[in-house]
């Protein structure tokens, strides 16, 4: 809570005042300057944080969906969920683009104000988290430990709802989410702005991005079998992630090629292409064969009856299609398209970089706490599985 978000400003001041690469203040001075250079919330920030939460919140109480029920919790209740996200996607950036075509918004808004929004956001994310913490305390379910600094960063409730507003789904999902998309978007008007052109590269890591998003919200009901919905609290450490460093470090990329305008050669971009279109075949495959197997397992694999382990618990462990080549493939995928995503930036600068070390981190450390969390939930039959697919993420390495 201390190192995160001043890692997120100073990536985003080593982008736009020192060409992307590290700088390492070497005075008292130099370091002070630095960070004075971490703005102030503007009018315009907070007035843009309002209208955006509050308008992606109506979204998800209003927009038409089909309500879902989620995965059995641990007392036997399912919740239930309205999948509305991708009319909400639709609607926004539609909406937005009208709004910039019109003149209404400047296109290159969010790049102009993107320190003060995410010192906005930031705020709002530490407000709403002692919120959270208090709603958790105050609940019935006194699902927290009592270590006030732990509760606050892990969460004190799996699934906080206000009546049906589940907050949890929304904070993974809308604000953060749409809004990464968008601001890749509004940087690219600004490389239009500046050089009246937009780049290969901006276009390519604009459109997988945009496309990674729209695919999620297409899938949005597989959401409520991944992990964070179903085991993990909702606290600061999900919620500052999904509202502040999703949105403000995986745009990235972007903010280094808005001044790093060279092209790649084609047989590079092609390959940057086929490399993302391959880890996108393997992430959503892997994904949704178990959302299909755990709504139905009878649902076909690759044409043929699914093989599973039946759990002593009652829960079936799918064998097959890609849950038996790796127990993570899905984490793979994301990886792969993570590392298509870099490259775009070419091979210069290590801070584009940052996504895919990070995120090979992340998901190296969540496979593991995954693992030690079904080994103690399913023992003996986690065993076995561990036995019939030895691989965690990647087949035949790791
Ligand atoms: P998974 O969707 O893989 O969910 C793990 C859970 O699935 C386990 O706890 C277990 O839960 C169940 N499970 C495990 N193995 C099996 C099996 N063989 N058969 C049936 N059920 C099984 O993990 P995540 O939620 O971590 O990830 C979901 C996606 O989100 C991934 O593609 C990941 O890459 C992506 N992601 C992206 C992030 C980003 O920042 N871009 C961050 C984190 C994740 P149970 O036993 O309770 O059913």
């Amino acid at each position: 809570m201390l190192a995160l978000p001043p890692l997120v400003y100073y990536m985003w001041i080593c982008m736009v005042d020192h060409g992307g690469a590290f700088y390492i203040p070497t005075s008292i001075d130099e370091l002070l300057a630095l960070v004075k250079r971490v703005p102030a919330p503007t009018r315009a920030s907070t007035l843009f944080v309002v209208l955006w939460f509050g308008g992606q919140a109506l979204l998800q109480i209003y927009a038409p969906g089909d309500w879902v029920q989620g995965s059995p919790l641990p007392d036997g209740r399912r919740l239930k969920y309205k999948m509305n996200g991708w009319f909400s996607f639709w609607l926004t950036i539609l909406g937005l683009f009208f709004c910039c075509w019109m003149g209404w918004i400047p296109a290159t808004f969010l790049w102009d104000e993107f320190g003060p929004i995410m010192t906005s956001i930031n705020i709002l994310t530490y407000v709403l988290c002692l919120y959270l913490y208090f709603k958790g305390k105050a609940s019935p379910e006194q699902t927290y430990t009592g270590r006030v600094m732990y509760d606050y960063f892990m969460g004190t409730q799996l699934n906080p709802r206000v009546g049906n507003f589940d907050i949890k789904l929304f904070c993974e999902a809308r604000p953060g989410l749409t809004l990464w998309v968008l601001i890749n978007f509004s940087i690219a008007a600004k490389q239009w702005q500046l050089h009246h052109s937009v780049s290969t590269p901006m276009m390519l890591v604009s459109l997988f991005h945009f496309f990674y998003i729209m695919d999620y919200y297409f899938h949005e009901e597989a959401i409520l079998t991944t992990w964070d919905i179903k085991h993990e609290k909702f606290g600061w450490m999900l919620c500052w992630g999904d509202l502040v460093w999703v949105p403000f470090t995986y745009t990235l990329q972007a903010q280094y090629l808005l001044t790093h305008t060279g092209e790649l050669p084609l047989w590079a971009t092609l390959g940057i292409i086929a490399l993302n279109l391959a880890g996108y075949a393997v992430f959503r495959g892997t994904n949704i064969q178990k959302h299909h197997f755990s709504r139905n397992p009878d649902h076909l694999i690759w044409g043929r009856p699914a093989t599973f382990i039946q759990t002593v618990r009652g829960t079936k462990l799918l064998t097959s299609g890609f849950w038996g080549i790796a127990r993570h493939l899905n984490y793979c995928g994301d990886l792969m398209m993570a590392l298509a995503w870099c490259l775009t930036c070419g091979v210069h600068n290590l801070l584009p970089y940052f996504y895919i070390i990070y995120f090979t981190w992340l998901l190296v450390h969540r496979e593991r706490r995954d693992d030690a969390f079904c080994h103690a939930k399913y023992g003996k039959d986690w065993e076995e599985y561990r036995r019939q697919v030895p691989w965690r993420i990647f087949p035949g390495i790791y």
